[in-house]
């Protein structure tokens, strides 16, 4: 593993951001404020309002007084905000990146420019959508007209987290916005800037109170917004734990709720497939360009028992050529975890691999104490090696660089341990023979499998979870539909006798 030089310019005064609530940009009622850290340094970068049930109240009532005008724009008109925005997000992609970069600890060239503009393009993509919120009609003879409208809900309220925040929230407004709704999204308290980046060039085009950006801590701030009365849908991403929370939030009230959470990926490598590509792939599927900090992470590695040295040996030296450090550096491959917390979870995981007797270290391992590598929170990318499926790194989401790999000897068992988890989010496959792959894909409890692939999602693609890895589907129109309309069946007698 090659570490890139930290190019440490001196330690600037952080700066304030504000949130934006009704088309102003505004602190929170109490004043108080949160410190958004650059993870690869370990310094502050910004102080940001720490909102609360009062701020939420602010928001909530503001898009609650923009929805009647917005919901009564025509939808294509609506859409061609969007893609004004997305011209404006296309304008900004590298300060986005930057921004994004700094705060989220992702390398910017390996992911977070990725991130912008993939974020631009969802604008670009839900904006050409508002034709397409199209009813039906009923055939229920000839003197009667049955037919639907797709109704907007009325306000959304969205949470979301910090592995990819300006991509998550823009997956939030983009469709929200296109289908009528107005909106309080709150960031995640560790990566709010590019989001507030994003808010600033949507409130640009938008009236006040369409987009309500509010920021602060999960259950100061985001528990108000998940139990206010006034919000007709919660549309939340982030971990299964907080989900259930949300979800409870929304059955109290019986609002609809969509959940996009955690994931322990399977990815199943075939014996005809022991070649670099697919290492080029397994690596891709499994993220550690993004520190794994993914919820499609294919962090368990099944390895056909005929190729498994092999196929490790392969693993062990394409990642070991990958560079960790800076990650405002373009010369980085895999920047720093998010935070002091979810850098010492990751290491006790690491510490239990090496301490479990069965499990074999293939490469990684603790992170050293000295070093440039000890100045920020750069976790090694790790591959244990060991026979089982149902110790605990084979099973919890680790979020962190941490792969799992088990051998297998027939199909039927691969099939068996990759459905073995309360997770079912996504799965890649590996394999020249196209009836194996198809067999194992349909085979896979998944909401998304990829075979021979180990890419990020498209828009158009609708990507969400089985089992407790989700409700709902998002990226594509069908998620629009789902998640952000309500059908209304109207019925008409045509048969009234005429007045004389
Ligand atoms: P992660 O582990 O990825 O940070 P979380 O599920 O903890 O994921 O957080 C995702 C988002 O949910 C963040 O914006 C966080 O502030 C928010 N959050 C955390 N706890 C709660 C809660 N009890 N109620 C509402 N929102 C919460």
């Amino acid at each position: 593993m090659s570490v890139t030089e930290q190019t440490r310019p001196a330690a600037s005064k952080p700066r304030h951001q504000q949130m934006l609530i009704d088309g102003a940009w505004v602190d929170a009622a109490s004043g108080a404020t949160l410190t958004v850290d650059n993870p690869g340094r370990r310094t502050p970068v910004a102080t940001i309002p720490r909102g609360g049930a009062e701020d939420v109240n602010r928001a909530v009532a503001a898009a609650q007084k923009a929805f009647p005008a917005w919901s009564r724009t025509p939808p294509r008109q609506r859409g061609r905000l969007l893609l004004r925005i997305a011209e404006a997000l296309e304008a900004r992609i590298e300060e986005m990146a930057r921004t994004i970069a700094e705060e989220t600890g992702n390398a910017i060239r390996t992911q977070a420019r990725g991130e912008a503009t993939l974020t631009a393009d969802i604008f670009r993509y839900f904006g050409g959508l508002g034709g397409e919120l199209k009813g039906e009609t009923i055939p229920l003879g000839e003197n009667v007209l049955s037919y639907t409208r797709r109704e907007p809900l009325g306000v959304v309220g969205a949470i979301i987290p910090w592995n990819a925040p300006v991509l998550l929230g823009a997956l939030k407004i983009a469709p929200a916005l296109c289908a009528g709704n107005t909106l309080v999204l709150k960031a995640a308290e560790d990566a709010p800037l590019g989001v507030l980046l994003m808010a600033q060039v949507c409130q640009e085009f938008l009236p006040p109170g369409v987009v309500n950006v509010i920021t602060g801590l999960g259950t100061e701030c985001g528990g108000p917004l998940a139990q206010h009365p006034a919000i007709m849908k919660l549309s939340f991403t982030g971990s299964t734990e907080v989900g259930k929370v949300i979800m409870r939030a929304a059955a109290e009230r019986i609002v609809p709720v969509s959940l996009e959470l955690g994931g322990k990926s399977p990815s199943i490598v075939y014996p005809d497939a022991d070649e670099d590509w697919v290492v080029d792939g397994v690596i891709a599927a499994m993220r550690f360009t993004r520190q794994s900090q993914s919820c499609t992470a294919g962090s368990r590695l099944f390895l056909h028992q005929d190729i498994f040295d092999s196929f490790l040996d392969k693993l062990t030296r394409k990642t070991q050529a990958l560079k960790l450090g800076d990650p405002l550096d373009e010369a980085t491959d895999i920047g720093s975890i998010i935070n002091e917390k979810q850098f010492r979870k990751v290491c006790n995981y690491v510490e239990e691999g090496l301490h479990r007797k069965d499990a074999r270290l293939v490469f990684g391992g603790l992170p050293p104490k000295e070093g440039p590598l000890a100045q920020g929170y750069f976790a090694m990318p790790t591959v244990f090696a060991d026979t089982s499926n149902d110790w605990r790194l084979a099973r919890e989401e680790i979020f962190g660089p941490v792969l799992v790999a088990i051998p297998w000897k027939n199909e039927d068992d691969a099939i068996r341990m990759a459905n073995d988890s309360h997770y079912g989010l996504a799965a890649y496959v590996w394999t020249h023979e196209i009836g194996s792959g198809l067999r194992a894909a349909h085979a896979i409890e998944s909401g998304w499998v990829q075979v021979n692939q180990g890419l990020g999602q498209q828009p158009g693609h609708s990507y969400g979870g089985y089992k407790q890895s989700g409700i709902g589907r998002e990226f594509s129109l069908e998620g629009m539909l789902d998640s952000f309309t309500q059908r209304k069946n109207v019925t008409v007698n045509l048969t009234v006798p005429s007045r004389a």
